[in-house]
C-alpha cells in the first residue's frame, strides 16, 4: 500500500461497518499481490493465517484491501482485546507521538511509564506492596520474570509444564512445551529449565488435588525445592489449547511454592486485562502470583508487556540490570493508560463474561450435535472446542485445521491451537457486536456440520 492508498482506506475502529462481506474469494486479487511480495521478501518461518491485505479493523471486523469485511474472532491473539482502533486509544497515541516519540525511560523518564507501573500494581492480585518493570513483548516479560526470581533467590532452576508457551526467544523457547514449529532446529536451549503435568482434565481425569500431587512429586524428585527460583505457569493454557486446569490445582502450586521459596509467576501474557471474564485469570483461581507478566491485550494493539510482583522481589535485581532501550515506550504508555481507562470504565469485564455466555452457550449446542467435538472450555471470551475423533479422545487435528480454513474462506477469523493442533479458540475483540459473534458462530456450525 502506497502512503496515498493508506489515506483513502476506509478509517478503522468501531465506526466501520460491523458486517460480513465478502466482494471476492479469499484472498482476493490485491490481497494475492501482497501475499506474492510476501513470499518473496519474508522468510518462509513467518507465517500467516489468514491471507488477506488487512487495511483497516474495528469493532468486530477486519477489513482488506480487496473491500472484503471478515468477521474477527481472534483479536490478533488477545491483543486487540478494547477493539482496534478504539478510539481513545487513537488519541491518546496521536497527542504523544506529537510530544515525543522516545527519550529512553532508562534516560529521561516520563510520567506515563510510572502511571501504568502504578496503575498494573494497583489492578493486579493481591494488595502487598508491588513494582512494574516494563518491556516490549510477553516473551521479553517471561524472560526478565525469570531473570528477577533467579536474582531474588539466589536458586537457577525454573519449572514450565506440558503445553506451555512462553515465546520464541531462546529461554522461552526452553519454557515453551511444543516442539513444532516453535522449537523444532532451534537448539540449543537454555539450561535448568524442567518441564512438569499440566493439570488437563480433559485428557489426565484427574481433580486439581491429584493433579497437583503429582506435578510437585516430580519437581521434588527431578529438581528439588531447594534449587528451584520459580514455577511459571498460565492460568489457562492459550497456545496450548485454552486449557483449564481443575479446581484446586493452581492454588495447591502456589501454596507449595510459597512453602518452599519459590516463586510463583503466573504469566498472563494471553490471560490478562478482561479476557477471562475477570481482570486477570489468577483470580478465577483464587491465586496471588508473587510475579504475573503481561502483554498482549494491555495496550489496545501497541507492543508493550510488564512484569509486577511483590516489592521485595522486584527490587532485588541491581540497577541497571533490568530494562531496555525501548521497554515502556512513551506511545505504548499512553495507549496502555487509555486502553486501562476502558477496561476500568467501559464495563469490559463484564462484556468478556457476556461473550462468554454466548460462546459457551452457542459452542455448546454444537458439541451436543457433534460427536467430534470432545470439549468446550474456556472462561470468559476465551473459549475454545476440541475436536476429537468420535468416540474417542484422540486429538482430530484434521478437522479443527478444516473449520479453520472454511470459516476464513466464509469470511471469519478463527484460530487454531493446541499441542495436537485439535482446537479452535475463540478470543474477539471485546467491541465486537453480539450480531457478528452469533453470525460468526454460525459460520462455524456450518463448518462443523460439513466435515
Ligand atoms: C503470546 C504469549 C507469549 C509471548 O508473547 P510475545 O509478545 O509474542 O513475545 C508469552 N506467554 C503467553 C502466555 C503468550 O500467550
Amino acid at each position: 500500500m502506497s502512503v496515498t492508498d493508506i489515506l483513502t482506506a476506509p478509517v478503522g475502529g468501531p465506526s466501520l461497518p460491523q458486517e460480513r462481506r465478502l466482494v471476492t474469494a479469499i484472498p482476493g486479487p490485491r490481497s494475492q499481490e501482497l501475499l506474492a511480495r510476501k513470499a518473496a521478501a519474508v522468510p518462509a518461518g513467518v507465517g500467516h493465517t489468514v491471507p488477506i491485505e488487512a487495511v483497516a479493523a474495528g469493532g468486530g471486523v477486519v477489513v482488506d484491501v480487496d473491500g472484503n469485511s471478515l468477521i474477527d474472532l481472534g483479536a490478533g491473539i488477545a491483543v486487540t482485546t478494547v477493539g482496534a482502533s478504539h478510539p481513545k486509544v487513537v488519541a491518546a497515541v496521536q497527542a504523544q507521538a506529537a510530544q515525543f516519540t522516545h527519550t529512553c525511560f532508562m534516560i529521561s523518564p516520563y510520567e506515563s511509564y510510572v502511571a501504568v507501573a502504578e496503575a498494573l500494581n494497583r489492578l493486579t492480585p493481591g494488595d502487598h506492596a508491588k513494582k512494574t518493570a516494563l518491556f516490549n513483548s510477553g516473551a521479553e516479560a517471561v524472560e526478565n520474570a525469570v531473570k528477577i526470581a533467579r536474582k531474588y533467590t539466589g536458586r537457577q532452576a525454573v519449572v514450565a509444564f506440558d503445553h506451555a508457551y512462553h515465546g520464541r526467544t531462546n529461554l522461552t523457547m526452553a519454557l515453551t512445551a511444543k516442539s513444532m514449529p516453535y522449537k523444532s532446529g532451534f537448539g540449543p536451549f537454555a539450561g535448568e529449565v524442567y518441564r512438569a503435568p499440566m493439570s488437563y482434565p480433559f485428557r489426565d481425569g484427574l481433580d486439581g488435588h491429584e493433579a497437583a500431587k503429582r506435578s510437585i512429586a516430580l519437581i521434588e524428585k527431578q529438581v528439588g525445592a531447594a534449587n528451584l527460583a520459580a514455577v511459571i505457569i498460565e492460568p489457562i493454557q492459550g497456545e496450548g489449547g485454552f486449557i483449564v486446569p481443575a479446581d484446586g490445582f493452581l492454588a495447591e502450586l502456589a501454596r507449595w511454592c510459597r512453602e518452599n521459596g519459590v516463586v510463583f509467576i503466573a504469566d498472563e501474557v494471553q490471560t490478562g486485562f478482561a479476557r477471562t471474564g475477570a481482570m486477570f485469570a489468577s483470580e478465577l483461581f483464587g491465586i496471588v502470583p508473587d510475579i504475573i507478566t503481561t502483554a498482549k491485550g494491555i495496550a489496545g494493539g501497541l507492543p508493550l508487556s510488564a512484569v509486577t510482583g511483590r516489592a521485595d522481589i522486584m527490587d532485588s535485581s541491581q540497577g541497571g540490570g533490568l530494562g531496555g532501550t525501548y521497554g515502556g515506550n512513551p506511545i505504548a504508555c499512553a495507549a496502555a493508560l487509555a486502553a486501562i481507562d476502558v477496561f476500568e470504565n467501559e464495563g469490559l469485564v463484564q462484556r468478556a463474561q457476556d461473550i462468554g455466555a454466548i460462546l459457551t452457550s452457542r459452542l455448546g449446542e454444537l458439541a451436543k450435535a457433534s460427536p467430534r467435538i470432545g470439549e468446550v472450555r474456556g472462561r470468559g471470551a476465551m473459549v475454545a472446542v476440541e475436536f476429537v475423533v468420535p468416540g474417542t479422545i484422540d486429538p482430530d487435528g484434521g478437522a479443527a485445521a478444516a473449520v479453520a480454513k472454511a470459516a476464513i474462506a466464509a469470511g471469519v477469523i478463527a484460530l487454531t491451537c493446541g499441542t495436537y493442533g485439535n482446537v479452535i479458540r475463540f478470543l474477539p475483540p471485546l467491541s465486537i457486536p453480539d450480531h457478528l459473534l452469533h453470525e460468526g458462530l454460525g459460520v462455524i456450525a456450518d463448518a462443523v456440520a460439513a466435515l
